[in-house]
């Protein structure tokens, strides 16, 4: 028998939230951000569940051929563009459309062989300081970009450091339109904080929270505060991007991984017998214990330690001691009955109906779900598991 952890991938849940994308934004076309393989979920897994998307929007060039043996026509964005020269020849034979960031994009594109003019999406750096061009620059990159014969339409596109906390994204907005009003071109703004956050529902729940900006109406064929695209990301994975203020189940999302292993082994503590590596947790009374075959090298967080939430059997319980390579070790107080072979969920759906958000569980390791569900390790076993 296999050891017993695998991933489950929910292929129905990311259909359930990329619809939640589009209630939130009923005017925008929706990226699906299926980078880092699709949140660790699996490119072709992800594809599945997100084919109603308007596109595909990733990193890595190998992705994007991924994206087109699944057999997408569509749309497919590289989010940091090219990286050398000769990834625009694939942008031109599988017709990528591609972010042009910095002025030696540009160049190289000036230099490329093509018959067929590339969409591009030129970025601004409107404060976040990644990724960009200043918005004193943007308007001689964007002239630059529109004399070329290799560069077809021209959309905008920027990034907020900021949508999913209490600066929010108006300051930002704000620097965008101004440097931008003037210019032709879809707009691409949201990821999933501001979809969600400063998206209809929650202008109609909160109308003075956010106005709509420079003349740009919510209405005509915009979304909320004038975006053609959003770029759908954590959101289509069922995380909410802005927890702890906000759960899965507010936003309404479906988490759509699930990780899950069997209890191997239980021990039957006494007062003052330790569990696990250095001895970090100390029974202070009789205590059943369960080990679990899933560590660190699972790409469970070893952070977590004591205390982080999981489910034994559909029942919420916590883990006690440090997380080990392979095993990591649960109180079995609040289920008596459970035993070897047992039922344990590290997040996502357990039995019964139960569940566990992966944010939940990445709060108590001190980060975020994004870095759980990119992290689990590739000796795992995955399979679609379309509906919970
Ligand atoms: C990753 C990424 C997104 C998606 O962000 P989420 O917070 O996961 O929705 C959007 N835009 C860009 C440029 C990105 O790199």
């Amino acid at each position: 028998m296999p050891r017993p952890i695998e991933a489950l991938i929910h292929t129905e849940a990311l259909a359930h939230n990329l619809a939640r994308v589009r209630a939130a934004q009923p005017d925008a076309r929706v990226w699906a951000v299926v980078k880092a393989n699709a949140y660790g979920h699996g490119i072709e897994r992800a594809f599945e569940g997100l084919r109603s998307a308007d596109g595909f929007a990733l990193l890595d060039l190998a992705e994007a051929e991924r994206v087109r043996a699944c057999g997408w026509r569509g749309p497919v964005l590289l989010l940091e563009g090219a990286f050398e020269p000769r990834d625009l020849e694939l942008c031109s034979r599988l017709n990528l459309w591609h972010v042009v960031h910095c002025a030696e994009q540009i160049d190289w594109l000036a230099a490329h062989k093509t018959q067929q003019p590339q969409r591009v999406f030129l970025k601004m750096n409107s404060g976040m300081n990644r990724l960009g061009f200043r918005p004193e620059a943007f308007r001689s990159a964007w002239a630059r970009l529109d004399a070329l014969p290799q560069a077809g339409e021209i959309s905008l596109v920027t990034h907020f450091s900021d949508a999913d906390g209490a600066k929010g994204i108006a300051h930002q907005l704000a620097v965008f339109e101004a440097a931008t009003r003037d210019l032709p071109g879809e707009r691409s703004l949201a990821n999933s904080a501001a979809i969600l956050r400063h998206g209809v529902s929650e202008r109609r729940a909160a109308p003075s929270s956010l106005a709509p900006l420079g003349g740009r109406a919510p209405s005509g064929g915009l979304g909320a505060f004038g975006t053609d695209w959003v770029r759908a990301g954590i959101l289509s994975y069922g995380s909410a991007p802005d927890y702890p203020e906000h759960d899965i189940a507010h936003w309404g999302l479906h988490p759509a991984m699930t990780l899950r292993s069997r209890l191997i082994a239980t021990q039957q503590l006494q007062a003052g017998d330790s569990v696990g590596y250095g001895s970090t947790y100390r029974a202070t009374a009789a205590q059943r214990i369960g080990v679990v075959a899933c560590g660190y090298a699972d790409g469970y967080p070893r952070h977590a330690g004591s205390g982080a939430p999981v489910l034994v059997d559909g029942v919420r319980t916590t883990t006690v001691g440090r997380v080990s390579m392979d095993m990591l070790a649960v109180d079995l107080t609040p289920v008596p009955a459970a035993g070897m072979g047992s039922e344990v969920t590290l997040w996502g759906h357990g039995p019964g109906g139960a569940l566990l958000a992966i944010d939940e569980v990445a709060r108590a390791a001190g980060t975020i779900g994004y870095e759980l569900m990119c992290a689990v390790a590739p000796r795992v076993p995955v399979r679609v598991a379309a509906a919970p």
